[in-house]
């Protein structure tokens, strides 16, 4: 019973200042489950490596405490968190052999027999796919061989966390794309509690089971990949998860009419009194994602009117870039299209695609009324 809870890992109210005033991470809060696959996602300069590295006592904590299982570990020495970490860079000792590398850190700082870690060495290589490689020297291997060893490396150790930080920025993209699954399947064979760092949303949405989105050291969402993509909890996520971004629309909503420069979109009467109820303010922003954008009848009044500025088809899909007044946004279009570039089109939407925020908050009137959805924790800047 007691291992179930063993390797949940909880931030409370945690804050980072490095010197120089940068608070780098601020009133931060996060519960990891046993066993699950967390990402934190952000721009670059987030704050996301700071949190990881706090975790792994590779930094002090300003404020505020971390658990890992029941223990508290802000004081607790790295090398007694038992966590394992893959970086970026791999950080491998050039000098050693690939079993070397994969076996020092245990026989520095484990009680197990030689015999024992030579076993699980060979057990963590053959999960990675690198048997063959163990008497080689990491300048020997390639980018991708090298990332299996780090990560090769971590699982030996048998560690109650994995923490990753970028471990596959160093790769190709195909190769990237690959190491996703595989990393995937790995951690749900050895249902160890992983926590991620990326600034790429396609992998934390693709790996993830909930995804963590920061913003200047500030959380912004928790959630399912599903969750983040169809009820973001304000405009910051809304335009970073999912690619191409959502599409914004200055609006006002007059009677269940919203109507802004060259938009007129009439919604069913219950969808208005549902952000009526929850917007003070009539000043919004209608949100509208490339791929829910469809064309409509030239002579219909309502939808969007614009200009088809660029056409990039991309195999089956098309990249549209339009414009409407000073508005720029895109469509997402699959096979066949009949119109030219510079043709003035009207595109249009289901209701059920629409996604609307205050103007002044940023905030999603609709995500934060809804007592279902999956926003689990609070944007902590307020307007
Ligand atoms: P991310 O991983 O999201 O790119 P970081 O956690 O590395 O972000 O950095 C968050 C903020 O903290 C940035 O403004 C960065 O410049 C600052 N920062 C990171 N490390 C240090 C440090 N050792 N000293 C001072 N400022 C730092």
């Amino acid at each position: 019973m007691t291992l179930l809870t063993m390797s949940r890992i909880r931030l409370e109210g945690v804050r980072k200042r490095y010197s120089g005033n940068i608070v780098a991470v601020d009133e931060f809060d996060l519960d990891i489950e046993d066993g699950e696959f967390v990402t934190i996602v952000g721009p670059s300069g987030s704050g996301k490596s700071t949190i990881l590295r706090m975790i792994a006592g590779l930094e002090d904590i300003t404020e505020g405490t971390i658990y890992i299982g029941d223990r508290r570990i802000n004081d607790v020495q790295p090398q007694d968190r038992d966590i394992a970490m893959v970086f970026q860079n791999y950080a491998l000792y050039p000098h050693m052999t690939v079993e070397q590398n994969m076996s020092y850190g245990l026989k520095l700082n484990s009680d197990r027999s030689n015999e024992q870690i030579e076993d699980g060495v060979r057990e963590a290589a053959e999960m990675m796919g690198i048997e063959d490689q163990l008497d080689k020297r990491p300048s020997e291997l390639s980018g991708g061989q090298q990332q299996r060893v780090a990560t090769g490396r971590a699982i030996v150790r048998d560690p109650s966390a994995f923490l990753m930080d970028e471990p596959l920025s160093n790769l190709d993209a195909k190769l990237r794309t690959h190491m996703r699954t595989e990393l995937q399947r790995i951690q749900e064979e050895l249902n160890t509690t992983t926590v991620y760092v990326t600034h790429d949303q396609e992998e934390a949405m693709t790996m993830s089971d909930r995804v963590v989105i920061l913003n200047h050291g500030e959380l912004q969402q928790v959630g399912t990949p599903r969750e983040v993509f169809s009820k973001p909890k304000n405009t910051f996520v809304a335009e970073f998860i999912g690619s191409p971004s959502m599409n914004f629309f200055d609006v006002q909503l007059m009677d269940s009419t919203l109507t802004g420069t060259d938009v007129t979109y009439t919604l069913s009467d219950s969808f208005a009194g549902r952000i009526r109820k929850q917007s003070m303010n009539d000043e919004l922003i209608l949100g509208i994602r490339p791929e829910h954008m469809v064309f409509a009848d030239e002579n219909d009044s309502s939808g969007i009117e614009a200009v088809l500025e660029v056409r990039e088809p991309i195999g089956d899909d098309n990249y549209l870039y339009l414009r409407s007044g000073n508005t720029e946004f895109k469509m997402r279009v699959l096979g066949q299209i009949n119109h030219s570039e510079g043709d003035t089109i009207r595109v249009s939407f289901d209701e059920s695609d629409v996604h609307i925020f205050d103007r002044s908050t940023g905030r999603n009137v609709l995500a934060w009324a809804d007592p279902t959805s999956a926003v689990t924790s609070d944007v902590t800047t307020e307007a």
